[in-house]
């Protein structure tokens, strides 16, 4: 099952600034940091009531995030919803002409398993699933 938006993923350019300017917007600090090796991407993350946003930046030109701030500027990056079994998903999601980004779910940021469905195939939208590691699957 596709449960809540778990978070919005925004591109930013430079980490530090983006955390101050988002603490003055929600008026909380970020509530973790982290650097996400399979993605080359630093990420934080700040609780907006039952979600999150999720700032990401990266020093590394070939990262997905480098391209994609050159490609279209800083904004809105991806959607991602939570999921109860991510596996499931992605293969019924397969079975419904989605494309995704990856054969298999890997680790993301924040302690989740997430696979990512391609933009082209979701109206110019990157979506992402994840499922909280650690957690029984139904
Ligand atoms: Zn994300």
């Amino acid at each position: 099952m596709i449960n809540q938006i778990e978070h919005i993923g925004i591109a930013v350019k430079d980490l530090e600034s983006a955390n101050d300017l988002y603490e003055k917007l929600l008026n909380e600090k970020p509530y973790k940091q982290e650097y996400v090796d399979s993605e080359k991407v630093t990420t934080s993350f700040f609780k907006t009531g039952t979600n999150k946003i999720e700032l990401l930046e990266s020093k590394n030109p070939e990262s997905a995030i480098s391209k994609f701030i050159e490609k279209r500027g800083e904004g809105i990056h991806h959607i991602a919803f939570a999921v109860d079994n991510i596996e499931h998903e992605m293969k019924r999601l397969k079975e419904q002409g989605f494309q995704l980004l990856s054969e298999k779910p890997y680790k993301g940021a924040d302690n989740k398993w997430v696979c990512f469905v391609h933009p082209k195939s979701a109206n110019g939208v990157l979506i992402e699933l994840c499922q909280e590691m650690g957690r029984s699957e139904k």
